[in-house]
């Protein structure tokens, strides 16, 4: 029985060129916040992200490790950015889609997925605000509505590779990892530590195939069969178990 199935979003659902991205946000962000030297805030954005990764205090949600960092080096008045903030996400984010889009297999992947009659996750590395999480969903052609989960800044303490992030997700649904689908197209990030956590995981590799260590792997056409499969058995069990009543 399948309890839970998690989808990375960048690479796995989301065909983004991540680089590109981030360039262009950290870039639009500086201007927004009035920041004078672009360059400068990139790199402190960095040393903040830096903090949130290396948080150790579980009581700090990311959001608040981010935030003390952050406003170490911001010089603005503290409800003043937050404003700028709010704003930047809801008028200025959107604008950074360019290319990004669904890969051709994105819905017909989680269509499948719902057939399994079990949450969906959108386990994307919680290290941007859930209103940024939330656009870059609706680029890959998907609802929030969608997932059960979306795991945000705000609602998570840990964040990618470690494996807590993965265990997190199982305490908030309140299932047992050994029966969750990690789906995710970095082995680093995605598959070891979800592995370490105790998850089945599916190694998405929409560009090449190679070398990996999920128990399955394959692209997104390949994992829609995955899904069937164990739709099918479930089907077929659930058959049984009424026969037998
Ligand atoms: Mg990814």
């Amino acid at each position: 029985m399948i309890e839970a199935i998690l989808f990375d979003l960048d690479g796995t659902l989301l065909d983004v060129d991540m680089d590109d991205f981030l360039d262009r946000y950290l870039l639009k962000l500086s201007t927004h916040l009035n920041y004078a030297d672009p360059e400068r805030f990139a790199k402190n954005i960095w040393a903040s992200t830096g903090a949130m990764v290396k948080n150790t205090d579980p009581a700090l949600t990311n959001e608040d490790a981010f935030l003390q960092h952050f406003f170490k080096w911001i010089e603005q008045p503290q409800n003043e950015v937050m404003q700028l903030i709010t704003d930047f996400y809801q008028h200025v984010f959107p604008s950074l889609q360019a290319d990004a889009g669904p890969f051709p297999h994105t819905q017909t992947a989680v269509n499948a997925a719902r057939k399994l009659q079990c949450p969906l996750v959108l386990a994307t590395n919680p290290i941007f605000p859930l209103a940024a999480i939330k656009h870059r969903l609706t680029w890959a052609g998907l609802a929030a509505e969608d997932f059960a989960l979306i795991t945000a800044y705000e609602n998570m303490h840990f964040t990618k590779p470690n494996p807590q992030y993965y265990r997190e997700i199982a305490c908030k649904l309140n299932v047992n990892p050994h029966n969750c689908i990690m789906v995710g197209n970095d082995i680093m990030f995605d598959i070891q530590p979800a592995k370490e956590a105790g998850f089945k995981t599916y190694f998405v590799d929409e560009t090449a195939g190679g070398f990996n260590q999920a128990e399955s792997s394959g692209r997104l056409q390949d994992l829609v069969i995955y899904l069937d499969s164990i739709n099918l058995s479930r089907v077929e069990e659930d058959g049984h178990a009424s026969q037998q009543k």
